[in-house]
């Protein structure tokens, strides 16, 4: 085929593809247009997911007389004029493309009165034809609906999902947009029902209640933002969940940068990071943070539809992010210090000696020492705890008094609140687990050399993983080489484990040497610390005295993730004397 100029309907319609892909991009950009025209109020009416109708109308400043077809060409903007301007972008459009995109792909009516003048105008289009223009009467403010998206791209209309999937991604956009701008009032109608109505109040939390329920409201903490020493010029704003809300994915976490919602996977990543060790692993938190930046630090003309965004310096974005969240989790997701509740956690607990020297580990002497951590804090408030305590976040537990044991698994304790039963498995578990990563950071790892060396045969691929990761495994207390075949000779063990048989000890690293490309952001290393604890960790059958319980209390509360085990399962749950109260009918 000879080349050819395409006709400007064709043309028109494939420019059109890249801004409008289903009806929550009519949504998207009508709501932006109404954002950049200072509207307070925004009101959004959809039917059949879009598809058939969606109508936006704000109070903005909206369109001169005499500017209103003009819109409606391409690359026609009042937001730029030079290509310097686009080094400066205060407004979520610049392109000049929505309007026009959005016409040729539907049946669409728009009228709208600036707010010095007397009339207003009307213009109806189709296939971004104008059909109609003539003068109205109407409030400053703009209204526009768009009929039959893609009626005349029938290949188009193919490709558009149920109504219940495009209503999704049209409350998706709604919600974020609301989120990003709390001081605009937001309604959203889906065929006459409401789905969204914000306060416009200009919190952030008001919306946040609006949108993911009171209880989130009220709980979420402020993100800390002013870091000291930090010269950065990135400023980090919003709301974040307590660890005690989370969740099996990535959805919750909302990033905007300048007002305006980016999907940039490294930006969800650094705000996972910040939550290490503050949720059981393979969960998400709930974060809704805000960046804001030079406008010259950030290029938001990547995409046509501006998901997307280039950092001058996205290294220092990444950071910036991390730090505030990491820090707002610091200070306002535990008890604060300066009530003097609990003690600060001063380093690691060091291995207590009798460990190290070995010996019989089923000992009762040897558990207490290994179950014990220091003092426990003369007095505690009862915060804290999982999604079933539904109390507020912080990161310890209180003082627990020991009542016993229960069914040799369990462990019975009376805390401010209430009864707390404790599993004393998945409890031992994180105490050894912190442990062990402690003492790898801070000083050598706690390694027993096996009185005799043992030749530990292992399938090839095990053989392959145990030997390529030997200096991981070293740091754990591991000292393995390299025997010839898939056999490994080894020299010393974790002390934890030091008198448990070679070959398991050895297959548990493999297996979660193994497992380490699977779950997402779970450093190699704590995955096999998390395997040689859970076979070092005391067990359900075990009967403990008092004492021991006592002590591995005390040791959890040093922990910084007390409430879950490695896994992620909870290590205690509580019955408050309330509902005790409630099920003996004396309340
Ligand atoms: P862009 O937003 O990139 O400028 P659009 O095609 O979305 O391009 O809009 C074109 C122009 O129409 C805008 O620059 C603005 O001047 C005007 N406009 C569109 N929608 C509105 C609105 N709701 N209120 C006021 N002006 C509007
Ligand atoms: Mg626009």
């Amino acid at each position: 085929m000879p080349i050819r100029v395409l006709s400007e309907e064709v043309a028109s319609q494939i420019a059109a593809g890249e801004v409008v892909e289903r009806p929550a991009s009519v949504v998207k950009e009508l709501i932006e247009n109404a954002i950049d025209a200072a509207a307070t109020a925004i009101q959004v009416r959809v039917r059949r997911g879009g598809k058939e109708f969606v109508h936006v109308v704000d109070d903005g400043c909206g369109v001169p007389r005499d500017e209103v077809e003009l819109a409606f060409h391409r690359h026609a903007t009042s937001k730029l004029t030079t290509a310097d301007d686009l080094e400066r972008i205060a407004t979520l459009g610049f392109r000049g493309e929505a309007l026009a995109s959005i016409a040729s792909v539907s049946r669409m009516t728009f009228t709208t009165r600036a707010s010095g003048e007397t009339v207003g105008s009307l213009l109806r289009l189709e296939g971004g034809e104008i059909q109609i223009r003539r003068e109205v009467g109407r409030p400053a403010g703009t209204a526009v609906t768009v009929e039959n998206l893609f009626f005349n791209i029938p290949a188009r209309r193919k490709f558009l999902r149920t109504d219940r999937t495009e209503r999704r991604h049209i409350d998706q956009w709604v919600t974020r947009y609301a989120i990003a701008y709390p001081h605009i009032r937001f309604t959203l109608d889906h065929s006459g029902q409401n789905a969204l109505q914000s306060p416009g109040s200009g919190e952030l939390r008001d919306v946040v209640a609006a949108v993911y329920g009171p209880e989130i409201g009220e709980q979420a903490l402020r993100v800390v933002s002013d870091i000291p020493g930090g010269q950065s010029d990135v400023r980090v704003a919003g709301l974040i969940g307590p660890p005690s809300f989370h969740r099996a994915n990535r959805t919750y976490i909302t990033v905007f940068v300048n007002g305006r919602w980016v999907q940039d996977p490294s930006l969800t990543y650094a705000v996972t990071q910040a939550y290490h060790r503050f949720l059981p692993t393979g969960r998400h938190p709930l974060a809704i943070v805000l960046l804001d930046l030079p406008p010259g630090d950030v290029d938001v003309n990547v995409h046509p539809a501006k998901a997307e965004v280039r950092f001058r310096d996205g290294d220092a974005v990444f950071r910036a992010l991390q730090k505030a969240v990491r820090r707002t989790l610091l200070e306002r997701a535990r008890i604060p210090e300066a009530h003097g509740l609990v003690e600060p956690r001063q380093g690691a607990p060091g291995w207590p000696p009798s460990a190290v020297d070995g010996g019989d580990t089923a000992g009762r002497r040897e558990r207490l020492i290994r179950l014990g951590g220091r003092e426990a804090p003369a007095d505690g408030q009862f915060r804290l705890a999982s999604d079933t305590w539904g109390d507020r976040s912080g990161a310890s537990i209180p003082p627990l008094r020991v009542i016993g044991q229960l069914r040799a698994t369990y462990i019975v304790a009376e805390g401010p609140e209430g009864m707390v039963l404790l599993d004393q498995h998945a409890a031992h578990e994180r105490v050894l687990f912190e442990q062990l990563l402690a003492r790898r950071e801070e000083t050598e790892p706690a390694s027993q050399s096996l009185l005799e060396p043992a030749l530990v045969e292992l399938g090839p691929e095990q053989a392959d993983l145990v030997e390529g990761q030997s200096t991981l495994l070293a740091r754990l207390g591991f000292e393995v080489e390299p025997f010839g075949g898939s056999t490994v000779l080894v020299r010393a063990l974790p002390t934890m484990v030091a008198a448990d048989e070679p070959d398991q000890v050895l297959e548990d690293a493999a297996m979660a040497l193994r497992s380490g490309n699977e779950p997402l952001g779970i450093p190699l290393e704590a995955l096999v610390a998390r395997q040689v604890c859970k076979r070092a960790a005391i067990k359900a059958g075990q009967t403990l005295d008092h004492p021991e319980m006592e002590a591995l209390i005390r040791a959890l509360e040093q922990c910084d993730s007390p409430r879950t085990c490695p896994h992620g399962r909870p290590t205690m749950i509580r019955l408050t004397v309330r509902q005790l109260a409630r099920e003996f009918g004396r309340s």
